[in-house]
């Protein structure tokens, strides 16, 4: 149990914190799924960035899926071998190809005709042969959120079967590309394996009808997007995602890659708050607390739930309350009529499965300062990023600042 009442003392609020020891159990957890079959565990760094996170995952043995030349960089920075990197992502800067490439990472996952022929191109400039994958977009409904979904014809990521069959064909014929793997990714927070099945099925056909023609991919990557509980969903267990999968690569020599972001770390980390005050509006019950929407975007972007432990407090007893931040917008809350005891000036409350998603899309809206985040390894607790300073926020701003 993490101490969390010590851990605001120690650290103030807000803050994220997160038990490392959880996110191996995850991961673990995953990798022995695959058991059996070559495969590899690329962790999605934009669920939680942060440095520490990114080391643990590369001590476990894990590679990285980035969807920016600044996460490559992170993964490298935190240790994760080259070749266990993966550039994914719908819009890729000429730069960052470039980057990509003379990083000598494991493959770019080409999301267009028009990125295949910049990667050629830039292929050609640095004097490489560039590794790719194509990202198929299998038109499968994923049933998650829409904001979250993303294999479907009317949403921007990947292309269709046919289109890529066409590219394959052009990249096996282009000297500066070379074609080693195909990936599919249907969306986040998938809680059916029906449709994950689907799309392998779909994928894994067209890897068999490309061997017809000689193009022999080594690894089938098979995106991120496996559920977490929030509430009370029904998850996918590892084992059962495994099998869904495998079930579709008979007789296929095959590298399984998945691309875990949320699985990994959601249930490892917890937003701490402290209540500021309570107000009551004709019926309305609000609890003010000192987080916000910059710090955990979720509620407001998706309607997200969060469970919400009130320290020190009887659970489930008491009245509905919008819990509240200091932003300036309406929009600005973490629950919604979220039944909570009486709290007063100080009370601590903890936001739980905050450790994907959470601190990567705060912003500083408002002028405020980004939260700390501690990380907790067997009953020890280390900050890995310390709270942002009203001096770090305007530290590129002072150098133009006329007199
Ligand atoms: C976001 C993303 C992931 C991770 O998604 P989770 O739902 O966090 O597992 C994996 N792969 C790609 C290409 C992504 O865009």
């Amino acid at each position: 149990m993490i101490d969390f009442t010590a851990l605001a003392q120690k650290y103030d609020t807000p803050l994220y914190v997160y038990d490392f020891d959880a996110m191996q159990v995850q991961y673990e957890a995953l990798k022995t799924a695959f058991k059996g079959r070559k495969s590899m565990v690329a962790y999605a760094i934009k669920a939680n960035s942060n440095l520490s996170v990114i080391k643990h995952f590369a001590t476990l043995g894990a590679g990285a899926d980035c969807v920016s030349i600044g996460e490559v960089r992170r993964a490298l920075r935190a240790g994760i071998a080259s070749y266990k990197i993966i550039f994914s992502g719908v819009g890729k800067r000429d730069d960052e190809i470039r980057e990509a490439l003379e990083s000598n990472i494991l493959y770019i996952n080409v999301e267009s005709d028009g990125e295949l022929e910049r990667v050629e191109q830039i292929a050609a400039i640095v004097g490489t042969v560039a590794r790719i994958s194509i990202r198929v977009n299998p038109n499968i409904d994923p049933k998650t959120h829409p904001y979250i979904s993303t294999g479907l014809h009317d949403n921007k990521f990947g292309v269709d079967i046919n289109s890529a069959k066409r590219m394959y064909l052009r990249a096996k014929n282009s000297e500066y590309l070379d074609p080693v793997g195909i990936h599919f990714h249907i969306g986040s927070q998938l809680t059916e394996l029906e449709p994950i099945r689907e799309a392998a099925v779909i994928v894994a056909d067209l890897v068999r009808s490309l061997q017809t023609v000689n193009i022999d991919l080594k690894f089938f990557d098979i995106g991120g997007g496996l559920g977490i509980r929030y509430r009370d969903e029904a998850t996918i267990s590892p084992y059962d995602y495994a099998q869904a999968i495998l079930s579709t690569l008979t007789a296929l020599e095959l590298t399984v890659i998945c691309e875990p972001g949320r699985f990994l770390t959601a249930n490892a980390g917890y937003f701490l708050t402290r209540v500021l005050y309570e107000k009551v509006n004709e019926q309305k019950r609000f609890v003010i607390v000192d987080g916000a929407m910059n710090d955990l975007l979720r509620p407001s972007l998706y309607g997200a739930y969060h469970y919400i432990e009130a320290v020190g407090k009887p659970d489930g007893e008491g009245t509905p309350a919008d819990v509240v931040g200091p932003v300036c917008e309406s929009g600005d809350f973490l629950a919604k009529d979220y039944v909570l005891a009486p709290l007063k000036h100080q009370d601590l409350l903890v936001v739980h499965s905050a450790g994907a998603y959470g601190f990567g899309m705060g912003s500083n809206y408002n002028t405020r300062g980004r939260s700390a985040e501690v990380a907790v390894t067997q009953g020890k607790d280390r900050l890995i990023r310390s709270r942002e300073s009203f001096e770090d926020l305007i530290a590129l701003e002072t150098p133009y600042l006329k007199s």
